[in-house]
């Protein structure tokens, strides 16, 4: 636990594991399946997010719940398998809590639990600046330095789980007078009524995410919204952690595709056995992984080079291993399978926003490959 950001709460909050579990297994079994064809197509699930929040599904990795990245991940897994788009609200609610909690700032940690018990909602705009630090693309939003803050302007291309009363972090670089760069900022942007949330294009999938573009035009940003200034030491300290709640996505996924490919063996397992990816290899895979993971999850802020090489690569063998797990399911069921409102067609399209999604299995690979080469230089 990073008792240095730990907020005093008391333990009445931490969640019961067993109950957490049972709750959220309920909820994604139930209502979440029902609900999973239409949150594709559009259906943002907040009144579902609010259920899994109640249940205690956004709360146990944060260090005033207990610091259990475990139970998190076990949660996010379970949303997933169910709804890979409801995984990635579960992902995004997560990372927010973190940044609220992180921060240490007093004003945004007061925020914490309504955000942790899924009272109020939040998400995250880092993936520009996560590339652009890593020298992939240009930083889109710029700070300057004003009276009791900055003036932040640009334009974030898309950002999910907000809208109307809801926030999101997000980063921005500072420049002065002469326009030079001097350091980047880390903040909170409340969506109370000034800024008008701009629509996406249409996605192949993950529509019920609530994804917008956000233009920002002399946003104020204060000390109250300040997650951190300067940006880089935080974002250093949250990167693994970052990249690690995502493999609960990823593990649901494959799962979930398992799931449908074993839900057609009593009709077609005389023929799909002529298939590779088989349930049982694709499980036997998934063990790997999350044994893998399990060894991951007791050191979260570890903030060595070897633990954040082992997140990267966990992360980038969850992706791939959902893609071709989806693809899987795909093929064991067939046509069925491929009928609109099916859930392998549908899993294709979240298994590779899986791998799409930043950090994309190619960003992945860049970073191992930059870490490598920064421990055996030239
Ligand atoms: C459904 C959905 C939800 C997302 N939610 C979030 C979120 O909550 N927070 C967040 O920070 N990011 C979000 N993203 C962005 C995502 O994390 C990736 O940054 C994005 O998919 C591009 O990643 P990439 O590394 O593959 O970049 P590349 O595809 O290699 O693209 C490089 C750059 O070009 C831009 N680009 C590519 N195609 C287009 C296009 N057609 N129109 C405009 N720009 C384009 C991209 O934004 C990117 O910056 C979301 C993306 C999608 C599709």
């Amino acid at each position: 636990m990073n008792s240095a950001h730990a907020t005093n709460f008391s333990t009445e909050f931490w969640p019961d594991p067993a109950a957490m579990r049972a709750e959220v297994s309920h909820i994604a079994r139930g209502v979440l399946a029902g609900a999973a064809p239409q949150i594709d197509e559009g259906r943002y699930p907040l009144d579902i997010m609010g259920s899994l929040g109640a249940a205690g599904a956004f709360s146990p990795h944060l260090d005033a719940f207990g610091a259990r990245f475990d139970l998190a991940l076990e949660a996010m897994h379970e949303v997933s398998r169910s709804c890979g788009a409801t995984g990635f609200l579960t992902w995004c609610q997560d990372v927010c809590g973190l940044y609220l909690e992180q921060s240490g700032n007093p004003a945004l940690t007061a925020r914490l639990v309504d955000h942790a018990m899924g009272r109020r909602f939040g998400g995250t705009g880092l993936s520009n600046p996560v590339k652009a630090l890593a020298g992939i693309e240009p930083m889109l939003l710029r700070a300057r330095k004003v009276k009791g803050g900055y003036l932040v302007n640009g334009s974030l291309p898309w950002v999910s789980h907000i809208g109307a009363g809801q926030y999101c972090g997000a980063m921005a670089a500072v420049e002065g007078d002469d326009g030079k760069r001097s350091h980047e900022i880390m903040f909170l942007i409340d969506f109370d009524g000034c800024i008008e949330l701009k629509p996406c294009p249409e996605f192949s999938g993950m529509e019920g995410t609530s994804t917008w573009r956000i233009p920002l035009s002399d946003y104020f940003v204060g000390e109250d919204a300040m997650i951190a200034d300067p940006a880089r030491p935080f974002i250093a300290r949250i990167r693994a952690p970052f990249i690690l709640l995502q493999v609960g996505m990823a593990t649901g996924v494959i799962a979930g595709a398992i799931d449908s490919m074993r839900d057609v063996e009593p009709a077609l397992g005389h023929v799909n056995c002529f298939l590779q990816d088989r349930p049982d290899e694709i499980q036997a895979e998934l063990d790997e992984l999350t044994g893998r993971v399990a060894k991951l999850v007791a050191a979260p802020y570890d903030g060595g080079k070897d633990y954040l090489m082992d997140v990267i690569d966990a992360r980038a063998q969850g992706g791939e291993l959902a893609l071709r797990a989806a693809q899987s399911a795909m093929l064991h069921q067939g046509a069925r399978g491929y009928l609109r409102s099916a859930a392998p067609q549908r899993r294709m399209r979240e298994a590779q926003f899986i791998a799409i999604v930043t950090p994309a299995i190619k960003h992945l690979r860049f970073e191992l490959d930059r870490l490598m080469r920064e421990e055996t230089p030239q």
